[in-house]
């Protein structure tokens, strides 16, 4: 094992690193980063403007985010020790919550693997490398995931936006085993068949799994709305607990077929209809055609993207909340989530708050929703908490 060359950082890096966060900005090493030689994704030590040393890191000489430290010792580092030590670490909390079979295994920064996210489908792994420095990994992480009791197969979807930035290709690959779609898992008493493959993200949105548990004890006998609805988990769910009825809109055709298997898989086929429409529109079409619902959920794509969508994004989530709630009926619930990054809870809140006075209706928050325990937030990076909704109570003057 080669020693690791030892990147010298400014100052002003150190405290938040110290604090737990593994980002280093391009601007924050000493020297010019580019001019040294690195390799996208090459190993590293990161020592503080003293020369102490702060730990092993990856980085990537031509992006913002140019360096990510690894919460390990540099001294001897181990880069497949440290691996195994981490997976099975995030093994060991999915067991503890019981989502060991079907939910999200490795959430990046917050499992301590930077850039690293697994899903887990059964006897199917559908995982996403990040950064150039997770995918010079790429082997290593397929050998040491293929132990995992009960793996068959796993698929590399290597296909978000972020790996062009880092200089990666975008592909969907399998990286070993066989891979026949759908695959089916349960969540909150209902089936879904998921598609690791030709699905959105890594195939499901395990992240509303616990918001969608919270929202059960509400919809017996009612009406739901399911806006942004993808496979269905919240409509499908909703009828699997009683619903009368769940209608279900998403622009995505393959979404709505999905939603449709679904729903006929977990027996409720009758009770689940689908509309292939955007959200905004299906709202005003609802509205004119004199449509109520007892619960309406709204669980966009994140509108703020990047900081630059902020003021655009703000409109458009008071915007779609306005629509939803003009649907719901009097005493009805409305869910509304928001997976921007840069959207907080509170101007989420603010949004609704906006939408309901604008119409004259009357909120009380029930609860406050936030992703599932298997997406965990690490306390000293912010960054890792991006999903944030409310469960409120609707009433009319
Ligand atoms: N509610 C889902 C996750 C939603 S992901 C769940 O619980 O699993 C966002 C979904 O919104 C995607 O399925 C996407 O196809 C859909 N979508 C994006 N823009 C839309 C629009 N303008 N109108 C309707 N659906 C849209």
């Amino acid at each position: 094992m080669s020693a690791l060359r030892s990147l010298r950082l400014k100052p002003e890096a150190e405290r938040r690193l110290r604090l737990g966060h593994s980002w280093v900005y391009a601007n924050e090493f000493e020297g010019k980063l580019g001019a040294l030689g690195l390799q996208a994704g090459q190993q590293v030590e990161l020592i503080t403007a003293r020369g102490r040393s702060l730990g092993a890191a990856y980085v990537n000489p031509n992006v913002l985010i140019a360096g990510r430290l690894l919460h390990a010792p540099s001294d001897g580092f181990d880069v497949r020790a440290w691996l195994r030590q981490r997976i099975q670490g995030a093994l060991a909390m999915r067991q503890r919550l019981g989502v060991a079979q079907a939910g999200r295994l490795i959430f990046g920064e917050s499992d301590g693997l930077p850039g690293l996210v697994v899903d887990r489908y059964g006897p199917l792994l559908s995982a996403q490398l990040g950064t150039a420095g997770m995918a010079v990994l790429a082997d290593e992480i397929a050998d040491e995931l293929r132990q995992i009791n009960g793996v068959e197969a796993l698929v590399w979807r290597n296909d978000a936006a972020g790996r062009e930035l880092e200089g990666l290709p975008r592909e969907v690959v399998v990286a070993f085993g066989e891979v026949v779609e759908p695959i089916w898992i349960e969540e909150n008493g209902a089936r879904f068949g998921i598609s690791p493959i030709s699905g959105q993200k890594t195939g499901w949105f395990f992240d509303q799994r616990d918001n969608r548990a919270a929202l059960m004890p509400f919809v017996a006998g009612a009406r739901v709305l399911d806006l942004f609805s993808y496979g269905g988990g919240w409509g499908v769910c909703s009828a699997a607990h009683g619903a009368h009825s769940a209608l279900c809109v998403d622009s995505s055709g393959a979404a709505l077929e999905a939603v449709q298997r679904n729903a006929k898989a977990s027996g409720v086929g009758d009770r689940v209809s689908v509309l292939d429409a955007d959200a905004f529109d299906a709202c005003r079409q609802l509205r004119d055609a004199g449509e109520r619902f007892d619960v309406v959920v709204v669980d966009p794509p994140a509108f703020i993207k990047r900081k630059k969508d902020a003021e655009a994004g703000t409109l458009a989530y008071r915007r779609i909340n306005e629509a939803a709630l003009k649907l719901v009926t009097d005493g009805g619930l409305i869910v509304s989530c928001s997976c921007s990054h840069h959207f907080s809870a509170d101007a989420l809140l603010d949004a609704l708050n906006r939408a309901a006075c604008a119409l004259g209706v009357r909120l009380r928050v029930l609860r406050r929703l936030a992703q599932s325990a298997d997406h965990p937030i690490h306390p000293g990076m912010p960054e890792t908490e991006y999903l944030k909704g409310f469960l409120a109570e609707v009433r009319r003057p």
